[in-house]
This record gives structure tokens, sequence and C-alpha cells, in this order.
């Protein structure tokens, strides 16, 4: 079967171009005579390839040069709760922004070892929307506001950094970092699975500020009881190597990387994702057939979410699709509907493609 255009939530699709060098890295890799799973992560050849791959990052994000960068396991999951049981004393209080079901689960995490605090919701509509600015406001003693960028269930997504009224910002980016430019300062920490737009899933970007790196110092001190497992400094100082990372994974995501940079970086990864998703949104706002499930000004560029009038069509919807190559549509379980998921190795054609689709089948069931 050939490659479909897979507009899969994550896992999500790789480019191509990476996805055409990896084999040659299972069987040898880099003069080593063994291939990349196969080398020592403490090896001359791999540490290359995780230095290349956090300076590439530094260098496509901008971060600035006294962050620290890693490559971690455990999946944004694990990063609920980790960042808190590195940032927050018990009797510390952060601030959280709750715009979807990922970030009432780091909220959910929160609550249970700090004075974590939810400022904001749109649980109640349906998760549509995130806060426009002043629609909130952050205590005094919050210590940071955490935001999750993009809303992978419900398809929204913040335009730019929410205020943290004077506090850092500490922000989930799985499901659009590296979709468009951002500004690292602004954040304490960031924290990314990397199977949407950086690579396999089992690697976690992390990015502390000094503000982090320090304070986790003092947290742990003081809390006593963090695993060495889930202490940042161990892996802050030896490069994200504390222990054996997911080195397949690291080498994927350095390529995409790569890849990122080859085509010419976030501003111009951000003007093909910006094109995409106008043009598939300009197609759900053509008829009344489509319903999009965001509030216009709180769409996403990378997962546009819609309902059809029934679950009849939305079920032929997904199969007439499938049977044209283009797969993955299914919305998340508790959404229904559909979700194409536009990262940045979703091509500008696949979109096109989805959109000529959709008239088609509109004209025939609408
Ligand atoms: N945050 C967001 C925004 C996500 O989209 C996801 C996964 N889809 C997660 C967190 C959880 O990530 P993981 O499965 O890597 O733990």
């Amino acid at each position: 079967m050939a490659r479909a255009h897979n507009f899969s939530a994550g896992p999500a699709a790789l480019p191509t171009a990476v996805l055409e060098q990896l084999p040659d890295a299972l069987l040898e890799f880099g003069g080593t005579g063994a291939g990349i799973m196969e080398i020592s992560h403490r090896s001359k050849a791999f540490s290359a390839v995780n230095a290349r791959a956090q300076e590439r990052l530094r260098r496509i994000l901008g971060i600035p040069a006294d962050y620290t960068v890693m490559f971690l396991q455990g999946g944004a999951t694990q990063q609920f709760a980790q960042l808190v049981l590195n940032l927050l004393g018990r009797d510390d209080a952060a601030d959280y922004l709750e715009t979807g079901n990922w970030s009432k689960k780091a909220i959910g995490d929160a609550k249970r070892m700090a004075r974590c605090e939810n400022r904001w919701s749109s649980a109640e509509e349906g998760f549509r929307s995130v806060p426009r600015p002043g629609e909130y406001t952050v205590r005094d003693e919050a210590l940071f506001l955490h935001y999750t960028t993009n809303n992978t269930v419900y398809g929204t997504q913040y335009s730019e950094a929410p205020d943290g009224q004077g506090k850092p910002l500490v922000a989930d980016m799985s499901s659009d970092i590296c979709s468009r430019p951002v500004d690292v300062s602004r954040h304490g920490l960031i924290y990314a699975g990397a199977q949407k737009n950086l690579g396999p899933s089992g690697v976690t970007a992390v990015i502390l500020s000094p503000w982090a790196l320090d304070r986790s110092q003092q947290v742990v001190a003081q809390r006593g009881d963090v695993p060495t497992c889930l202490q940042y400094a161990p892996y802050a100082k030896k490069d994200g190597l504390y222990n054996t990372p997911n080195t397949w994974g690291i080498h994927v995501l350095d390529l995409v990387l790569g890849w990122i940079e080859d085509q010419g970086g976030l501003e111009a990864v951000a003007a093909v994702n910006t094109r995409k998703a106008d043009k598939l949104y300009a197609e759900l706002d053509r008829t009344g057939f489509w319903t999009g499930h965001a509030r216009p000004d709180s769409r996403s560029q990378m997962n546009v979410t819609f309902t059809l009038p029934s679950e009849e069509l939305t079920k032929a919807f997904i199969e007439e699709a499938e049977a044209q190559g283009l797969t993955a549509l299914k919305g998340y379980r508790s959404v229904g509907g559909i979700r194409a998921s536009l990262y940045n190795a979703v091509s500008e054609q696949a979109v096109d493609d989805l959109v000529a689709f959709m008239g088609d089948f509109e004209g025939r069931h609408g």
C-alpha cells in the first residue's frame, strides 16, 4: 500500500525525507560498525547526536544560552508530576489554566502535591476556547502560570502566550512545539512529547530556565523524598544522559530538527502551517454542513476539529476518506466527529486533497 495522507493526532506523520534516511542507521552508524540502537549512549557517536539535536532545538526555538535542553523519557504525562516535584514545595502555590483534557490532567497531579489552583476553565462549554487577556488573574503567591499551548483533543490554541502577570510561564507544548516561533525567554519551563512535531514517541523535550534548575535543587532538598529519576538536576548535569535515554528516538528527533532547518526554520514552517489551517477552516466555514468545534478566535492550526450533521455521515466520511488515502481523521472519543491534525510533516498537498474531498462529500450528502 502507498503512503496515505496521514492526519493522525499522534504519534503522527513524520517527514518522508527523514524516514528515508533511517534504514541506513539501523545497520551501521557513524563508522562504529554497529547500528544506532546498538551503541552506547555514552559513545562519541551517540553523544554527537544528542549534542547536535540539542543545538538544533536551541537554534530553531531561539532558546537562551543559559537554559538547559534535555531529551527525557516518560512522556508529557510524566512532566505533569515531575515539574511540580521540582518547582514546588508542599506549601508553595502555582496557577493553572484549564483548556482541555491534558491541562486537566496536569492540574490533577499538581493539586495532589502542592497548593495549585485552576484559575480559568472552558470545561463547561466543552473546551471550545482559550482565555482572552483579562479573563483570569494569577495569585500573588503563585510561583508560575501553567498553560497548554495547543489542545490536541478539542482543537484550540493560544494565538500567543498568555500573560503570566509577572510570573514565569510553564508550558506543555506537546502538540505545537516547533510549529511557529515562540518567546522561550518568557518561560520558566517548557516540555513536549516528541510524537507530534518532533519525532517518535518515547522522547520528551524538556527546556529549563536557570530559575527552574535553581528552584529544582532547592525544592528537591526541601522535599527530601523526590526519587532521583524524577529530579531534573542529575539529568541537567549530564546533558540529559543521567540514565539510558531513548537513543533511537533522539536520533530521529535530530533528523526531524534538521528537516525543520532545511525548510527555513520556524518562520517558514509557520507560514505553511497557517496556509494549511486557513484552507481547511475556509472549507469548514463555506457552508452550514460542517460545524467547527473551537470558538473562531481560539482555533488551532494543528488540530482542526469539526462535526457533521449525523453519526451516519461522520462514519461515511471517515470510511470514504480512508478509501481515498486520507487516514486517521476520526475525532477523539470524548469529542466525536472529525479531527484533522496538520502537524509540520503534513503537506499542503494533503490539506488540498482533504479540502477537495470535503467539497465533493458535501456536494453528495449536503
Ligand atoms: N499534552 C498534550 C497537549 C498532548 O497532546 C498529549 C498527548 N497527546 C499529552 C500531553 C500526553 O503526552 P504523552 O502521551 O507523551 O504523555
